[in-house]
């Protein structure tokens, strides 16, 4: 660092300031080629009617809006960015949707640019939080208003519908022309009402009719949907539109699986007093291929999953839809986790790195959930309030071990017919080095620790003499009982002060561990993916 600044300054004349230009170039350089560039379409495509491809063509068309209309709330002037002359810079924006660094904290990368206004462009750039609180208004914690200047240079709310009129008329209008083609009558219902909550921004109706549009073969998500970007008050909701393609096959397996679980919650590796909830079989789950994504779900790190809608109130009156997403997990697979994994477990295992598990441990992830314990069999009131403060480590924690758990029951029972389980737990323990790349501070990444600790403590693995991962399959499987059998023990008697003072020893990275990280890194192994539309 400072041998690159003496070289920088010392050296006066054209020469050193190219050198010193070129490399600030290869470092953006470096940080485009971090996103792995993944090329999206579906086999599911060739199952699809003329009617279909133009309903589709339409909601991209749509979908582009909502990349534009993201832009101008997370940044403003796009061009300002397309107009850099650095090509990496260039790009890097477009990942980033602006001139800050998502997977950095926001740290920006262009010359004279700032910190990102924690506002984003939902609030005047000079607002504070102090004027923000002292602004008298009921609409301006509204998840869609952005606040404005008025003529006095006070402030104003604006409802989406007023501030992004043109573009949400635009966007209405091709959502109504395939409301007029789709032949699926939840689809059109769900796009009719969508357009109408477009104009009025309220999208109760619209989340309602979308929980009950259940057997189209095409979805679209569609709207100002999440609050992360706003970091003032985490209240207004960024654009953004994913394109999906269910995959009928792959979900009514995984109804069937769901219609399993109170027999899989019998196999529980627990004392029979842990185990007499029923769970749920009626779980909204299904698989899709996402064939498009733009705004707000396509800046920096892309997501595998979808629970949906958030309003409270369509939870309560219809619960929520998952959403699978296959080949996005294909592609993270693929692009991140297998080369990890070549690059940590001993070459004679690597057969056993299968995209396929991947799938199925994720997706029994969320099954997991809804399994095991929910109140405590000693008085101490639901698993949540007895846990407190440690509920959501172990809640993943549970999530994680159950689900590889079932995985391996449900290839014993050959109902899951693709891989063994040599594939599954191989694929676990390479994607526990992936979870923890970029630390472990969430309640996932302290989960993911003292799963990976456990394992190893308890002989799931250890090194061969080059240092890579030797798995033992007979004592991994012990190990999955053992933990899920210990997670239940400390859910179901509600155990604070053990949950809390063994989370503190085994939640953390350790030293073997931290080097693979460090080895993982200098590997160029890339930190996300991000999206060529090839359809
Ligand atoms: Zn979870």
């Amino acid at each position: 660092m400072n041998k690159a600044i003496i070289l920088c300054t010392a050296a006066a004349g054209m020469a050193a300031v190219v050198a010193c230009k070129s490399n600030a170039d290869s470092n953006l350089q470096a940080k485009v080629d971090e996103y792995a560039v993944v090329e999206v379409s579906s086999p599911l495509l060739e199952t699809l009617s003329d009617k279909d491809m133009q309903v589709l063509n339409l909601f991209r068309s749509a979908g582009r809006i909502m990349d534009d209309l993201f832009w101008q709330q997370t940044f403003g002037d796009k061009s300002l960015m397309e107009g850099l002359a650095d090509p990496a810079a260039r790009d890097f924006a477009m990942i980033n949707y602006g001139p800050w660094d998502r997977l950095d904290d926001n740290a920006p990368f262009v010359d004279g640019y700032g910190p990102k206004p924690l506002g984003a462009n939902y609030y005047p750039s000079d607002i504070t939080a102090e004027e923000f609180a002292a602004f008298d208004d009921p609409d301006k914690n509204s998840l869609y208003t952005v606040l404005r200047r008025d003529g006095d240079g006070g402030l104003k709310c604006v409802w989406y519908h007023d501030e992004y009129k043109e573009e949400l008329d635009q966007v209405c209008r091709y959502l109504e022309e395939a409301a007029s083609i789709t032949e699926n009558e939840g689809l059109k219902n769900y796009l009719l009402k969508r357009v109408k909550a477009f104009r009025t921004d309220d999208y109760l109706e619209s989340d309602m009719a979308w929980m009950d549009m259940k057997d189209s073969k095409i979805d679209i998500v569609i709207g100002p949907i999440e609050n992360y970007d706003d970091k003032l008050n985490e209240s207004k909701a960024a654009y953004e539109c994913f394109i999906l393609l269910k995959d009928e096959e792959r979900s009514a397996d995984l109804a069937k699986y769901v219609s399993m679980l109170p027999e899989l919650q019998k196999m529980l590796p627990c004392e029979p007093e842990y185990k007499t909830f029923v769970p749920g079989t009626s779980s909204d789950l299904n698989v899709y291929d996402a064939i498009y994504y733009s705004g707000d779900c396509n800046a920096g790190s892309k997501t595998i999953a979808i629970n949906l809608p958030n309003d409270e109130r369509v939870h309560a009156a219809k619960g929520t839809r998952r959403l699978q997403l296959y080949n996005s997990m294909k592609a993270k697979f693929g692009k991140i986790l297998l080369p990890i994994g070549r690059l940590l477990v001993e070459p004679g295992q690597q057969k056993h790195l299968r995209d396929e598990a991947f799938f199925w441990n994720v997706t029994f992830h969320e099954v997991a959930h809804g399994l095991g314990v929910k109140e405590t069999v000693n008085g101490k009131g639901s698993v949540d309030e007895a846990l407190g403060t440690e509920r959501t480590t172990w809640e993943e924690a549970k999530a994680d071990i159950l689900g590889l758990f079932m995985v391996c029951k449900l290839i014993d029972m050959n109902e899951i017919p693709l891989i063994t389980k040599e594939d599954a737990i191989t694929t676990y323990i390479a994607g526990l080095v992936r979870s923890v790349r970029f630390g472990s501070a969430s309640s996932h990444g302290r989960a993911n620790m003292m799963c990976y600790n456990f394992m190893k403590e308890h002989g799931a693995f250890t090194r061969n003499k080059d240092g890579q991962y030797h798995i033992d399959y007979e004592k991994a499987l012990q190990a999955i009982d053992d933990w899920a059998a210990l997670i239940l023990k400390v859910q179901a008697e509600g155990d604070y002060e053990f949950a809390k003072e063994y989370a503190a020893r085994n939640a953390v990275i350790p030293e073997a561990l931290s080097a693979d990280i460090a080895n993982v890194n200098a590997h160029d192994i890339p930190r996300d993916i991000r999206f060529d539309f090839v359809w």
